[in-house]
């Protein structure tokens, strides 16, 4: 017997959970979520306190500012929402690794994540490593709390599963998705402002089109991004005896 496709279900631990599913729950993702083509969860990290006042913070250790998420009512949360399958345990965290599309397909590709929101001065760190959390950072700034962080997340990956986008607005031409930045896009009108649409576009003629998207994908990527114009030039050289 084959098994049923489970579906894609994200599960965020936040002090918050009225945040969701905030801008999830409108447009393509909100669609998609209305339909049962992924689910969402948000739950209440304070569920899991256990003294009257329902703390879920303490002073930081070795003292200084805020206050930090205490380690065992984070943990107690975590366990509380863990079904037992094999699901990514995602921290949005600055310190984290910065989320790429390719990690973003990966998530999309699995059962869906499980995603805890810090808040404060962030979490007890003992927690990341007693329950294998994988810190991920949305950039090089820093938010007030992993909601928005998680809804970014969230929405990347919600927008690449089976159904959700038609077919016309496939991911495989976006940017990131060859390494490179997109192509500019153009519509009707033919002219706007004086500006003229690239005579290339309304040629007709596909093959030529194709090749001025590819070069204006990659003219652009080595302008804008020379981090990833060096990855892809790496990827093109043969590979030299000297190469690990
Ligand atoms: N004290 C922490 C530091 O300096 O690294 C920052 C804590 S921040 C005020 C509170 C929470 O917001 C973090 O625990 C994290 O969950 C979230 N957060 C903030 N910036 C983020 C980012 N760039 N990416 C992902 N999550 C972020």
């Amino acid at each position: 017997m084959t098994a049923l496709p489970t579906t894609w279900r994200a599960t965020i631990l936040t002090l918050f959970p009225d945040m969701f599913p905030g801008p999830l729950g409108v447009s393509l993702a909100g669609k998609a979520l209305a339909s049962g083509l992924w689910a969402l969860e948000a739950r209440d990290i304070r569920d899991s306190a256990t003294d009257r006042h329902r703390s879920v913070d303490d002073t930081p250790a070795g003292g200084g500012p805020g206050m930090v998420l205490r380690a065992d009512v984070l943990a107690a949360a975590i366990d509380a929402a863990d079904t037992g399958q094999d699901r990514p345990r995602l921290l949005m965290s600055p310190r984290g690794r910065p989320l790429t599309q390719s990690r973003v397909t990966e998530l999309a590709a699995g059962p869906g994540p499980l995603i805890v929101c810090g808040r404060f001065e962030g979490i007890d760190e003992r927690v990341i490593a007693a329950r294998g959390l994988e810190e991920v950072s949305i950039g090089d700034y820093v938010l007030s709390g992993g909601e928005i962080a998680a809804m970014v997340l969230v929405d990347a990956c919600v927008r690449l599963l089976p159904g959700v986008m038609g077919k016309q607005a496939s991911g495989t031409e976006e940017s990131f998705s060859e390494g490179l930045l997109e192509y500019p896009q153009y519509t009707r009108p033919q002219e706007f402002e004086g500006r003229l649409i690239p005579e290339i576009l309304v040629s007709g003629d596909h093959a030529k089109v194709a090749a001025w998207r590819q070069a204006e994908a990659e003219a652009l990527t080595r302008a804008r991004r020379p981090d990833l114009w060096a990855i892809k030039a790496r990827q093109k050289r043969p590979k030299s005896p000297t190469d690990g």
